[in-house]
């Protein structure tokens, strides 16, 4: 899809969210793409145009940008490095071993954006077991803390073990898992009727193309709750059967939080 129009596609679904509690926008999520350039494919940055627009149209203060893409976010994280109405949360593989080679845990903000950019590196190979542990130990305690008004998660099927760019090693069932945990974090906010926060969702990555349409269906079912069966299409060999790395994740996890810690009280070591 055209740059172009996956960010017209995805601006004109930012309205949608204060009538509609979940949209998804296919082909969307050029996080790559900065203030004032374009790269990585990505020409314009829809995620942060979303952001952008919910601040500027709609007045919020608190966003969450959730970004599950193999790759770091690094335009999105330039966008907001300063700026506590965005909390940007990214897991992304080492970026010692892929582009674009930031996003590191001591990445965490500066001046009052200080906190509001948590960087999750992942080793080499991390897969369910790795994604699960980030979500519980630190995804869902500073969201709640955060209680976002909004949720814009971007991300597609490159950290699956079978793609072709990266090296990571999600299954259909973790792509499943992600989609659930969005859905079960946007019902964590206080004092809304009914209680859940809208939820824009990016679609975009994915360079296996055997794999892609599986790992996609599975994120929106785990967003939408469909319960319907989706299976691997390729085998999942011996090494990503198990989480292999999930040692190596559990350091990186205690790092992060250690780099958090003066800065989100329900963090906890
Ligand atoms: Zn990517």
């Amino acid at each position: 899809m055209h740059a172009n129009s996956a960010t017209s596609h995805t601006l004109g679904y930012a309205n949608a969210p204060m009538r509609i509690k979940k949209v998804i926008s296919l082909g969307g999520g050029l996080h790559h793409a900065k203030p004032a350039y374009g790269e990585g494919f990505c020409i314009y940055n829809d995620v942060a145009f979303a952001a952008k627009y919910s601040i500027e149209k709609y007045k919020l203060e608190r966003i969450l940008v959730l970004d599950t893409d193999a790759h770091a976010g690094n335009g999105t994280m330039e966008y907001f490095y300063e700026d506590p109405r965005v909390l940007f949360i990214d897991l992304h593989q080492d970026p010692r071993t892929l582009y674009p080679g930031t996003g590191f845990a001591y990445q965490i903000g500066e001046g009052k954006g200080k906190g509001f950019t948590i960087n999750v590196p992942l080793p080499v190979f991390a897969g369910d077991n790795s994604y699960q542990l980030v979500f519980e130990e630190i995804i869902e305690p500073v969201v709640k803390e955060f209680n976002p008004q909004i949720i814009i998660r971007n991300g597609g099927s490159d950290p699956h073990f079978a793609d072709e760019l990266t090296q990571l090693g999600l299954t259909v069932k973790g792509f499943r898992m992600i989609g659930e945990k969005v859905r079960k974090i946007s019902e964590i906010c206080d004092g809304r009727h009914p209680p859940t926060t809208p939820v824009i969702d990016m679609i975009g990555s994915g360079y296996n193309k055997k794999v892609l349409p599986y790992a996609w269906l599975a994120l929106i079912a785990g967003l939408a709750n469909f319960k319907i069966e989706i299976k691997e299409s390729i085998a999942i060999p011996q090494q990503f059967q198990k989480d292999l790395v999930f040692e190596e994740t559990k350091k990186v996890v205690k790092e992060v939080k250690r780099n958090l810690k003066n800065y989100w009280k329900y963090v906890k070591m």
